[in-house]
This record gives structure tokens, C-alpha cells and sequence, in this order.
């Protein structure tokens, strides 16, 4: 079976410093807020170039910490329009809702499946106060064109960079273009924890005080609470992995790389659409995303093949039970792309034979 993402022999490369790190958290006798938390959060926002990163629970907190912190801050209010992707995974909706803003979904542009820079001009209301463009797939979005967006309304960007570990425009990362950004370390991301994990990064100082007093209880000083805040912390066996993953996340990308590279060089099937990116754009491929007509009939053939794939996701948002008040809003390209997306194998520990079954059990589909 080549499987769709094999965790096991990805950690399985790192074993014996990944059991060495635990091993000095347990001899530390620190496992909350200590040493490893303070280096990951210096080691990532260096990776990252940006000044603060900001350690936390998980991906949608970060995302949450950063909206209720802009909050806090009077920058943002109940009721204020957040522009953001409808094709994106849930949390992106939830860190809106969850603090009682509004999302305006916007339908991407269909060739990066990323936002449409169109569409979120035409979207702008005297109400829209930010925008969450989220990095979808590993390929950025076109931060430029939207920074200059932002400046022209005054508003804030928060990055979802939960997909997009290390890309970047120009040498400019994810997650140093916005105004603040959430990444996630869930295991399955290209840097992954060995559980639940995320971070904030930023080059605000007034917002980086905010959100890791906010993180930890709302205390800036122990035992003080300026903000009714919440326990979303990243502990220091999770920073302990993260620093030891941290060192091998380049190289991992490159090989995601060439697995993508070969894809879109060697499926030549026309049943197949597959995605389009730039040679100069740095594109991570957290997924490799291919669309055809009869999605559910490729994902069986392949599976009778012993290829694992992946719908990411079957259903948009705005089509969640959770979201009932916007069923029926009508997002035809959206909608279109959760029918007809699969995320093919793209582990960093394939090998080429591998890769070799993948593409030509794709060539021989439907002949
Ligand atoms: C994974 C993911 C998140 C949430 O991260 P968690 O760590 O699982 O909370 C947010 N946004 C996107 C686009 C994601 O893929």
C-alpha cells in the first residue's frame, strides 16, 4: 500500500534525537512554559524572519488568539466583516466566528485555489475591518496584491499558514506578510508535533504582549489577570519535538517537491486536471491536489491500486450542518472544487518506485 501520508516512517528518520529530546523534558523536571518553549518560539520566528512567534495549543487557536487579542486591543469589534476563502478547511470560519465576527466567503481564483484578488475588492463594505487569506494547499497567496488591498482600506491580514510552512514571494515567508498569522503543528503538517501544537507570528510587539497573556489565562504577570483569557499553551515535550522537526523541515519540503515536480511532469492523462503553479514560486505542497470529473470513481480505482488519497474536503463551510445560516449561499466554483478535488500520496518518504506506481496507475486510469 503507498499510503497518502505515512507518519510513522516519517518520525521513525528522527527516532533516536526525538526520544533524546523527550528524554531531557523528563529529566528537566519543567514541562509547562520552560527552556524548549522559549527556543522553538526564538528558533521558529528565525525560520520564519519575523520577530515574535508565539507558541500555542493548536492551529485554530492561534488563529483565535490573534482576533481576540486585536479585540482586546480595540482594533476589531463584534460584528466587523472578515474576508476570507470559502474553499478553506473549517478552522479558518470558526477562528471568525468564535469571536463573534462575520465571514464574507469569496470564491478563489480556480487555477491556485487561493483568493481572488477580484473578489475581495468587490467584497470590501464600510463594515469589512480584515482579511484572512489562507495559504491553501502550501502555495502562498499573493500577499503583495493584498498587503497593498489592505493598506488602501485600512485593514488588518491575518495569514492562515496552517498549510504553508516556509513558503514564500521573494525570500518573504508565510506568515511574516501579514499582520499577524496562526500556523498549526498537527502532526500531518509539514512541520508536525507528536500531538497537538500551533503558533502565532508577528512583528507587532503590543499584539505579541497581548497574545501571550491571553494564551496563558490573560495573565501578564503571574498571579494578575489584565484579560479573561484562556490555557491554549504549547508544552515543552510538543517544543521539545518541534525543535528537533524544525531542523529537517527544508529538507522534507525539497522532497515534497520533487514528488510534485515528477507529478506534474509524468501524469499526462487528460481526465486529470493538475495544479498550476509558477517556477518561482516557492510552493511547499503541503498537498498535491489534482481535480477530475468522477472524483469518487478515481479515489476507488486508485484504492483497488493500493494508493491511498485524500478529499480535502469534502464539504465547504458554508455547506456545514454547524453553519446552518449559510447553506444556501450560492458558491458554484467552491462547491465545484470540493466535488472534484483528490489529494494524491505526497510523503516526504516515498521512494521513486513509489511515485513511479502512483503515476502510472493514474496514466492507466480510464483506458
Ligand atoms: C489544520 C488547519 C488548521 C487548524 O489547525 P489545528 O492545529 O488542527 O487546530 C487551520 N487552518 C487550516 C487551513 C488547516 O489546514
Amino acid at each position: 500500500m503507498i499510503n497518502f501520508l505515512n507518519l510513522k516512517a516519517i518520525n521513525n528518520q528522527y527516532e533516536q534525537e526525538l526520544k533524546d529530546a523527550c528524554s531531557r523534558v523528563i529529566d528537566s523536571g519543567w514541562y509547562i512554559m520552560g527552556q524548549e518553549l522559549e527556543l522553538f518560539e526564538s528558533e521558529f520566528s528565525n525560520y520564519c524572519g519575523t520577530k515574535h512567534a508565539i507558541g500555542v495549543a493548536n492551529g485554530l487557536d492561534a488563529l483565535i488568539l490573534v482576533i481576540r487579542a486585536w479585540k482586546e486591543l480595540g482594533r476589531l469589534k463584534d460584528g466587523d466583516e472578515v474576508i476570507v476563502p470559502a474553499n478553506t478547511y473549517i478552522a479558518s470560519i470558526l477562528a471568525i466566528t468564535e469571536n463573534k465576527l462575520v465571514p464574507v466567503f469569496v470564491e478563489p481564483n480556480p487555477e491556485t485555489y487561493n483568493l481572488c484578488l477580484k473578489n475581495v475588492r468587490s467584497s470590501i463594505t464600510n463594515k469589512t475591518k480584515a482579511i484572512l487569506p489562507v495559504h491553501l494547499y502550501g502555495l502562498i497567496s499573493p500577499m503583495p496584491e493584498l498587503m497593498a488591498i489592505a493598506k488602501e482600506f485600512n485593514l488588518l491580514v491575518l495569514e492562515d499558514c496552517a498549510q504553508a510552512h516556509g513558503a514564500s514571494i521573494d525570500g518573504k515567508k508565510a506568515g511574516n506578510w501579514g499582520d499577524a498569522a496562526g500556523f498549526s503543528f498537527y502532526p500531518g503538517k509539514n512541520l508536525g508535533a507528536l500531538g497537538d501544537a500551533g503558533a502565532v507570528t508577528t512583528n507587532d510587539d503590543e499584539l505579541a504582549k497581548t497574545v501571550r497573556a491571553i494564551r496563558n489565562y490573560g495573565s501578564h504577570k503571574k498571579y494578575e489577570n489584565l484579560y479573561a483569557g484562556i490555557n491554549s499553551r504549547l508544552d515543552e515535550i510538543q517544543a521539545a519535538m518541534l525543535r528537533v522537526k524544525l531542523g529537517y523541515l527544508d529538507q522534507e519540503t525539497e522532497r515534497r517537491q520533487e514528488i510534485a515536480n515528477r507529478y506534474r511532469n509524468e501524469i499526462t492523462n487528460s481526465l486529470i486536471q493538475l495544479p498550476q503553479w509558477k517556477k518561482d514560486e516557492h510552493h511547499v505542497f503541503h498537498l498535491f491536489v489534482i481535480q477530475t470529473k468522477s472524483r469518487d470513481k478515481l479515489q476507488h480505482y486508485l484504492m483497488e491500486n493500493n494508493i491511498q488519497t485524500v478529499i480535502h474536503y469534502p464539504i465547504p463551510p458554508h455547506k456545514q450542518p454547524a453553519y446552518a445560516q449559510w447553506n444556501s449561499l450560492s458558491l458554484p466554483l467552491t462547491e465545484e472544487i470540493h466535488q472534484q478535488v483528490l489529494s494524491l500520496p505526497i510523503d516526504p518518504t516515498m521512494t521513486n518506485s513509489d511515485i513511479s506506481n502512483v503515476i502510472n496507475a493514474i496514466n492507466e486510469y480510464g483506458k
